[in-house]
């Protein structure tokens, strides 16, 4: 068995005096797989992708990256190795509506400083890749959710990430445009990358090659 990317142990994670969102999990996120996190509403399955990525400090545990301990890194660490390594797409759509289409694929490659003709050549070859390279000029507004999600995917994607983190990213699509995003998805996976994705879609969920059940804050025995 591989190391894993990312290892959490005995996460857990409360809001208030009330509400335990994680209660004691323990899980590994392997090299190129796709891991499917399901269960119902509120079982903690956004604070654990939030937690496992670094948004979200645990309250106890531990969550290593390649054997690190982020609560072993400061803020501009944890942040520099989310920028390096991780990306991240959520359900609602979070793109850049003054910025056409392949300015919000390039963003994170501009601000991060790569030089004009990388970031040329790997915007040209995302939109190819998620089949909207014909769109390039236009603003999101003009595009269907589900190409607008293809969008965030490219620009998710663009930077080569090690992980991608998505939260019901196809949360908002018909099932044609939710199953475009799942080949992506495995695309993604085929090249190397790692995806780990919070989903109430079945057909996410069966085209992944693990799925891990949370009930409780808790991960289901099975
Ligand atoms: P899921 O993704 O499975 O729906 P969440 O991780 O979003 O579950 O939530 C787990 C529990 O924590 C729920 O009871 C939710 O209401 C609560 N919760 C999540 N985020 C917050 C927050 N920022 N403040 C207070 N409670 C929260």
């Amino acid at each position: 068995m591989p190391e894993p990317v990312v290892r959490a142990e005995g996460l857990r994670k409360s809001y208030g005096p009330r509400v335990v969102a994680l209660d004691g999990v323990d899980i590994d996120v392997r090299p190129a797989e796709l891991l499917a996190i399901t269960g119902p509403s509120g079982s903690g399955k956004s604070t654990l992708l939030s937690c496992l990525s670094g948004l979200t400090t645990p309250d106890e545990g531990r969550v290593l990256c390649d054997g690190v301990d982020l609560a072993t890194l400061d803020d501009d660490a944890r942040s520099d190795l989310r920028a390096e390594r991780f990306a991240f797409v959520f359900q609602t759509l979070n793109l850049l509506p003054a910025l056409t289409v392949a300015e919000n694929v390039q963003l994170p490659l501009v601000l991060r400083g790569d030089q004009a003709e990388d970031i040329r050549r790997k915007t040209t070859e995302m939109l190819l890749q998620v089949g909207l390279a014909d769109r390039d000029g236009e603003f999101p507004a003009s595009l269907s959710v589900g190409e607008q999600q293809r969008v965030a995917l490219a620009r998710a994607l663009s930077t080569d990430p090690d992980v991608l983190w998505a939260d019901e990213p196809t949360g908002a699509l018909d099932s044609a445009s939710g199953e475009q995003i799942v080949a992506l998805l495995r695309r993604a996976v085929a090249s190397s990358r790692t995806v780990v994705v919070v989903t109430h879609d079945a057909h996410v969920a069966s085209s992944s090659d693990r799925i891990v059940t949370m009930r409780d804050g808790a991960i289901e025995p099975g």
